[in-house]
């Protein structure tokens, strides 16, 4: 989609519709998710009963005839309904390349139940023949409105302006409050050079120490409010299913998740756009986080929000010419940076490295991160890795660094 001259940027903004316009948007809710359960039955019974792969556009071709067998369909913008079974077609890619990856557990496509469909999209929203606004998402009323087809001009507040050319618009329930995310294609910025490189360790204790010695930490929102959590739990369960006290209370848990949400986003947002002012190259390990997850630390990953705030720096890095590198984590916490000795035994506890070849002591991440700020200039520079393996049985405590 971009270019090295631009790149990706997304917008969100609140929006405040009418009863009736937040009623269309309900609605459009309703039948897109109604449209993608439908579209993976279909892809399941094609493939069940004629071993057949459906893609999305042939799913796309039956929109026409599905529009006058179901009225109820043609109250929705067209693009909208096709961008449903673009989001299938990429629910079945990525399970393919986890199954392909040897997932432990792939997670098949499932139906969407209502809590977990909060958006619909607008796929085009700039025309480039006329190198203006579509009627998705354009600013009007001097831009106290935008055009949302088959929705209306509903009410947003702008509060930072857009940048650069806007490709896609999406609507998106957050519990109670609904936002316009708009994706913008936004020309690099190069910010100045610096001459400084960094390595980061991420870590739980800690949620990042830098190859500078800087101890970012950890801030735990889900952990604060978890007792908050609890109590709001407690309550739901003390209600009648199905009853309106239960409904309400179910939707104040969820606002203090949204809590949680914000809170980190704006951490990751602010760390991140640190590292990028200060360093022209960022190198960090390559933590698959998604397999990570599944292990016990789960909670404490999830919390420290390493996959959201990796995500940002990457994003961010791209937009200011900036490079950050995902290198092989492998020994990087066994390996002195000192004389480059590995082994497990250098590891006093989880906290303290104390290299039994050279006697360098350090913080254990400290070390790390200057171990991957290595690997990353390596990288940068085309050289081998360089990645060290631990010392053989045979005690030599020699390293070797292999290519
Ligand atoms: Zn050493």
């Amino acid at each position: 989609m971009s270019d090295s001259t631009t790149s990706i940027k997304t917008f969100r903004y609140r929006l405040y519709p009418t009863r009736a316009q937040e009623a269309a948007m309900f609605e459009t809710l309703r039948l897109t998710r109604t449209l993608y359960n439908a579209g993976l039955e279909q892809r399941r019974e094609a493939y069940r009963k004629h071993g057949k792969t459906l893609s999305a556009y042939d799913q796309q071709k039956e929109l026409t005839a599905l529009k006058e067998a179901c009225l109820e369909f043609s109250g929705v913008y067209s693009h909208v309904l096709q961008d449903v079974f673009d989001r299938l077609d990429k629910a079945y890619k990525a399970f393919f390349s986890r199954v392909k990856k040897g997932a432990k557990r792939a997670g098949f496509p499932r139906f969407k139940p209502a809590t977990r469909w909060d958006s619909f999209k607008f796929k085009q929203c700039w025309n480039n023949a006329k190198n203006d606004w579509t009627a998705c998402g354009k600013p009007v009323d001097d831009g106290r409105r935008i055009s949302i087809p088959k929705i209306g001009n509903v009410k947003i507040k702008l509060h930072r302006p857009l940048e650069g050319k806007p490709k896609s618009l999406q609507i998106v329930l957050d519990v109670d409050q609904w936002y316009a995310v708009y994706t913008c294609e936004v020309p690099v910025q190069p910010l100045p050079t610096t001459g400084s490189s960094v390595g980061i360790d991420l870590g739980t204790t800690w949620f990042a120490v830098t190859s500078d010695g800087e101890f970012i930490e950890n801030p735990r929102h889900l952990g604060r409010s978890l007792g908050k959590l609890r109590v709001q739990q407690r309550t739901v369960s003390r209600r009648k299913k199905g009853g309106n006290r239960r409904k309400k209370a179910v939707k104040q848990v969820a606002k203090t998740y949204r809590k949680v949400r914000r809170q980190r986003l704006d951490f990751q947002h602010k760390t991140a756009r640190r590292l990028i002012h200060e360093h022209d190259l960022i190198a960090h390990e390559n933590l698959q986080v998604g397999n990570m997850a599944q292990s016990n630390l789960a909670r404490s990953i999830l919390d420290a929000g390493w996959a959201g705030f990796l995500f940002q720096l990457a994003a961010k890095a791209e937009s200011a010419g900036r490079r950050v590198i995902a290198v092989d984590p492998r020994y990087t916490s066994q390996r002195c940076h000192a004389c480059g000795h590995t082994g497990k035994e250098n590891r006093v506890n989880q906290a303290s490295f104390r290299c039994v070849q050279c006697g360098h002591t350090a913080n254990a991440d400290h070390n790390a991160a200057k171990n991957i700020l290595d690997r990353g200039t390596s990288t940068e520079r085309g050289e081998p890795l360089g990645r060290a393996v631990p010392s053989g049985e045979n005690g030599s405590g020699v390293s070797h660094a292999v290519a």
